[in-house]
């Protein structure tokens, strides 16, 4: 019998709805209970592998953590993972996930649109996650924000991020956006503010910080001093006044939100710790002071040796940077390392970070391999980037594999203790209780 045009409509939109609706929830919630064999366990507290277990996850979540090989439990999947040192999944406190330094970059910021950011911070974001990094803190980027959200509605594969969205700088300062621009670019723009990152007093900086609440921002970033990248001559320069990251700081706890300094000269390091920032990224020419001032402040240190060496290696190449950033990139990024060294032997509190979108995403950890080198043992590097990334961040539901906490799980082939290189061979990713990577032979 037909059925009148109207009912018929709405059959459709019905039709279209039950189909619709379910397919984003499902790749969202699909998270079923599986039973890991882990060969040995890395625990991020003590810093110690503490032998074979098996890690129950239930609804995303790790239920139990049981000594030995424990088969079968009720309900859930086993997934053999007997050859695999199983750690938390991994944090980088640094990252830019739309961007990838080239030699076209400066001139791609005039010809890409964000939307052309934001298309390749998804292809990044993805060999983030795959790379074994469950989490990462992106310091700078607007479309962060957004993969973040895509992410979160499981739309597309990423790590869980804390995006800063727009960097705040001062005018000329590393990541004022105008850099650069000739006389009539910058007429036409006109002098960017605290809503495009750029702010010159203490009110300034209050404005941006509740621009940034606006924005959906989960973390603040200031550029404390100049920058290896910008089109600016000083890569060192203090760029602040304290009383205006006293501003950022005192505004940033209204919200919630903990402060990540670029810092790389000492002056305006010096200014960035006293006003109480939560971390100082680079801090290549941190020196004796500095060290027993975030010692008592208990300020984090996140190195980005990754980055250092790779702005290093460009600068040889002629015509990789423009010249006005081609000695920087060679003097201060060759001295990163060095200066984690000296971080770690004074004992100031060190966490993962790399800068990817300077250096290739994915690559994230070869970090792990220049802490090494940079004497810090490979316990305290694999702690940085989970147990101590986690109290970075301010959260206390990851970084370590305990009942309760989530189950973000990374696994290597052998012993990372004794050859931290495996942790750039992850076969086995899961976030949030779901499966992302399993290249290991399962049975
Ligand atoms: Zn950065």
């Amino acid at each position: 019998m037909p059925r009148p045009p109207l009912a018929g409509a709405l059959a459709l939109a019905c039709a279209l709805v039950s189909v619709y609706v379910p397919a984003i929830a499902s790749a969202a919630d699909a998270t079923p209970d599986y039973a890991l064999d882990c060969g040995q366990v890395f625990d991020s507290r003590s810093g110690k592998l503490i032998g074979p277990r098996t890690i129950v996850v239930r609804a995303g979540k790790v239920a139990e953590v049981l000594s030995g090989r424990t088969e079968p439990v009720a309900n859930a999947t086993r997934i053999d993972l007997s050859g695999q040192t199983c750690t938390p999944g991994w944090t980088d406190l640094h990252v830019h996930l739309s961007d990838q330094s080239s030699p076209k970059s400066y001139e791609e910021e005039f010809r890409l649109d964000q939307v052309d950011f934001a298309l390749r911070g998804v292809a990044f974001a993805r060999r983030t996650l795959m790379a074994g990094f469950t989490s990462v803190r992106d310091l700078g980027g607007t479309p962060a924000l957004h993969i973040r959200d895509a992410v979160n509605q499981g739309l597309i594969p990423g790590p869980r991020i804390w995006a800063a969205g727009t960097a705040i700088a001062t005018t000329g300062g590393h990541a004022d956006p105008t850099n650069g621009y000739n006389a009539t670019l910058s007429h036409l723009v006109g002098p960017p503010g605290p809503t495009e990152g750029v702010i010159n007093s203490v009110d300034e900086a209050r404005q941006a910080v509740r621009q940034r609440y606006k924005d959906g921002s989960d973390v603040i970033k200031i550029t404390a001093t100049g920058g290896v990248l910008s089109y600016a001559r000083s890569g060192d320069a203090p760029q602040f006044t304290v009383d205006e990251i006293r501003s950022v700081v005192e505004t940033a706890k209204d919200y919630g939100y903990r402060v990540a300094a670029h810092a790389h000269g000492a002056e305006g390091m010096k200014r960035a710790v006293l006003a109480g920032v939560t971390s100082i990224e680079h801090g290549t020419y941190m020196n004796d002071e500095i060290m027993a001032l975030m010692k008592q402040k208990g300020t984090w240190y996140v190195p980005t040796i990754t980055a250092g060496r790779f702005v290093a290696e460009k600068a040889k190449i002629d015509g990789y940077f423009p010249d006005v950033i081609r000695p920087k990139a060679a003097r201060i990024g060759a001295l990163i390392q060095d200066t984690a060294a000296k971080a770690y032997k004074a004992g100031v509190k060190i966490a993962f970070g790399t800068d990817m979108g300077v250096g290739p995403h994915g690559e994230n950890a070869r970090e792990f391999g220049y802490m090494v080198d940079a004497g810090i043992p490979a316990s305290y590097a694999l702690q940085s980037a989970t147990f101590y990334a986690a109290q970075v961040l301010g959260v206390d539901d990851q970084g370590v594999i305990e009942p309760g906490k989530r189950a973000d799980i990374v696994a290597v082939p052998g012993d990372p203790l004794a050859d931290i290189t495996v942790t750039q061979r992850v076969n086995f990713v899961m976030k949030g209780g779901k499966v992302f990577k399993n290249d290991t032979d399962t049975n």
